[in-house]
């Protein structure tokens, strides 16, 4: 998770939005050099509802002289703005539970079901670190808390031209074997010729985007993001790693932490616009903190993705302190608990009635690590991806759906859980097997 407790931003800068009924500011620079300063990016959420029709967004250099808060006084006066606002820096701070690497995992002996309950899928790479896929209270969890994954694969295992999901974290090891047939690759891009084929902006963006550096290589340095990854999309059933909630599916890196771990707000408008000018279906978001943002929260109201958001790691309630982006009231977005082997909730989750929509597994979380390893992660970061995987596994299944309709299928098809009523809405924890056979 990121935090932004200080409410720290990049000083000299803004980000803006013009009140779409403008008339006399036709241009972007044309509001800017009303305060002597420079747009440095703008940006455009677009293809549904955009909010270019509404106005436009951008963020601005102040020229010397001018402070952050000075514009935003001057600007929440001037009858053409809808609302201005810093540039947020967030930092990435070590994962609760983290822990050293793990050995390479005994492969689990298929077992068959110990019920007349639905069929199952078990692939040659689902392991007994895997306990959110598939709970058989192996090192002392409790049987069956799990998401019910081999149930689902024997339904559905994701296909490679599947809607696309974007992991918005740390980037990811494209290259990692047990990951990169599941990696999207952008069809109209020509790698390493150093030309923007496509248009679309970003010069030989092959896999995804860097909105922290504004390039096209999103390589994570961290190890964050390749870890979502793995959880949402390790190539299944090849022999090797692990197992994503996907078999096969289409990911799209977009990095908007540097390796060192930060990032500000205007990295992260980059992504969700990048994310859904290329068509993700899903965006993945493991990252949260600071205040409220209204250019994010509008930002991912206007894609038409389903985006799902991790509740956070500080373990308080969110119906009384909120977590952004989590806390976004916003049609097309679910707030994810962490759950442990147990189906309690774990120590750190942030939790809460009204704010969070459902647990998922986010405890001893066994997934990919760059360059080609493997390593345990703890984390409502860990758990938002379970939910993402689900999320990219129903829009395989039924492509025509909507974020609304995905985002149902999911919360109906979730068990509904005693011991979770009090801490998420209706109980929920994920169920992939629910969410593909639930009605939306
Ligand atoms: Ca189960
Ligand atoms: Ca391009
Ligand atoms: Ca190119
Ligand atoms: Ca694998």
């Amino acid at each position: 998770m990121i935090s932004n407790a200080s409410n720290a931003y990049r000083p000299g800068e803004v980000i803006v939005r013009l009140k779409g009924d403008t008339q006399s500011l036709a241009s972007t620079d044309g509001f800017a050099d009303k305060y002597g300063a420079t747009v440095t990016d703008s940006f455009d959420f677009g293809n549904q509802g955009g909010i270019l029709d509404r106005g436009q967004m951008m963020q601005l250099k102040l020229p010397a002289g001018l402070s952050t808060e000075q514009a935003i006084a001057k600007m929440k006066q001037d009858p053409t703005v809808a609302y201005a606002e810093p540039n947020f820096i967030y930092t990435l701070p070590e994962q609760p539970g983290q822990q050293p690497p793990a050995q390479q995992p005994p492969v689990q002996q298929p077992t068959p079901p110990q019920n007349d309950g639905p069929a199952q899928f078990l692939p040659n790479d689902l392991t007994d670190q895997l306990w959110g896929m598939n709970n058989t209270g192996q090192g002392g969890g409790k049987a069956d808390a799990d998401i019910d994954a081999p149930e689902a694969w024997a339904i559905h295992t994701g296909r490679n031209d599947a809607p696309i999901i974007a992991v918005i974290d740390t980037g990811i090891d494209y290259n990692h074997s047990d990951l990169k047939a599941n990696i999207w690759t952008n069809p109209g891009e020509i790698a390493g010729d150093g030309i923007d084929n496509d248009g679309n902006g970003v010069i030989d963006d092959v896999h995804g985007y860097n909105a922290f550096a504004d390039n096209g290589d999103p390589m994570d340095g961290h190890g964050h993001g390749t870890h979502c990854a793995g959880t949402i999309a390790g190539v299944g059933d090849n022999g090797e790693g692990v197992v994503g909630v996907n078999h096969h599916a289409q990911v799209m890196a977009v990095k908007i932490f540097s390796d060192e771990g930060s990032t500000d707000s205007a990295a992260i408008l980059r992504a969700i616009e990048y994310a859904t000018k290329m068509g993700a279906k899903v965006t993945s978001n493991s990252w949260g903190g600071g205040g409220a943002s209204e250019a994010q929260k509008e930002a991912f109201a206007s894609s038409p993705a389903l985006h799902i958001m991790a509740a956070g790691n500080n373990g308080w309630n969110n119906d009384w302190v909120p977590n952004y982006p989590s806390n976004y009231e916003i049609p097309n977005n679910i707030a994810v608990a962490a759950s442990d082997s147990k189906d309690n909730k774990a120590g750190f989750s942030q939790y809460g009635v009204k704010s969070v929509d459902i647990a998922a597994p986010g405890v001893d979380i066994y997934s990919a690590a760059p360059g080609g390893g493997y390593q345990m992660m703890s984390g409502t970061s860990m758990a938002t991806p379970h939910v993402s995987g689900v999320a990219g596994l129903v829009a395989s299944m039924y492509p025509e759906a909507s974020a609304e309709e995905l985002r149902a299928r999911i919360l109906n098809g979730a068990d509904k859980l005693d011991n979770w009523k009090s801490k998420v809405a209706d109980g929920n924890r994920l169920n992939a097997y629910g969410a593909l056979t639930s009605q939306p």
